[in-house]
């Protein structure tokens, strides 16, 4: 719970059009829903969102009125999704990993070998959905980011 202290800042904050933190997280959330866009036939936030690149105080209290808060995008949400579901297998595969090593002697070994090499194919196979597809987006955002800054900058603005 926020105490008054907090309360008494934020509402300050807002007498005087000042963005605030909550304001520049959901700013940050817009953008990255506006970068995937899965959602935006949920309501009409999205579609609102679409229509802009930057999220100021007004344009987040604008959203924020549209949403009736329904909570249909939170389960749907990919990222979210995706984080779950590669956390949850690589419980799994650390718990049965374990478990094999325990009960390596055991006649229950060759069950557990099969359960264990299941769970970290399902692992492999997530792989270009999940956390790691990123080590291989950035290796070519990287090396693009090497051959242009070899290039003139066409906007000659400096900077760099
Ligand atoms: S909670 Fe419901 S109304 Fe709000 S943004 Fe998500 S889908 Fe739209
Ligand atoms: S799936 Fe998640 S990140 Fe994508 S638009 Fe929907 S809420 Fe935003």
């Amino acid at each position: 719970m926020q105490t008054l202290e907090a309360l008494t800042r934020d509402a300050r904050a807002l007498a005087r059009g000042e963005i605030t933190a909550p304001d520049a997280e959901l700013a940050r959330q817009m953008q990255i829903c506006n970068g995937c866009r899965y959602c935006a036939g949920f309501c009409a936030v999205f579609p609102v969102m679409t229509r802009r690149l930057e999220f100021g105080k007004a344009d987040i209290h604008y959203m924020a009125n549209l949403c009736h808060n329904c909570g249909a995008c939170l389960p749907a949400c990919l990222p979210i999704r995706a984080a779950a579901r590669f956390r949850h297998l690589l419980f799994l595969v650390s718990v049965t990993g374990l478990l094999l090593w325990l009960l390596g002697a055991t006649a229950a070994m060759p069950l557990m070998l099969a359960v264990h090499l299941g769970a970290l194919m399902a692992l492999f196979l997530t792989l270009p959905y999940g956390k790691f597809a990123h080590g291989v987006f950035r290796t070519a955002a990287l090396l693009r980011f090497a051959i242009e800054k070899r290039q003139p900058n066409r906007l000659e603005l400096g900077g760099e």
